[in-house]
């Protein structure tokens, strides 16, 4: 059988089911059950709340811990005021 589905990350493996939200097959151990009883792959994040999809877009923002943002504004607001007297 060459064309046997196999799993996305494993072409060496059959594939045990199709993610239920990306649809890629996958197998038994890149796959997992959500919540809902969907088949969910590693990627889609299987075991996770399904109410609302997540994006992971990459925000270099988001790795700044908010302290260092909220810290650094003081420090530019203190050394405005310092700038005024
Ligand atoms: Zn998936
Ligand atoms: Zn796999």
């Amino acid at each position: 059988m060459a064309d046997s589905v196999t799993c996305t990350l494993h072409p060496n493996r059959p594939a045990a089911g199709v993610c239920g939200s990306c649809g890629l097959p996958v197998c038994s151990a890149c796959v997992g059950t959500s919540r809902d009883g969907m088949l969910r792959c590693h990627a889609c994040g299987f075991g996770q709340a399904t109410s609302g999809v997540r994006d992971r877009e990459p925000d270099p923002l988001s790795k700044i811990p908010k302290a260092l943002i909220i810290a650094f504004s003081i420090l530019v607001f203190a050394a405005l005021l310092w700038m005024l007297l």
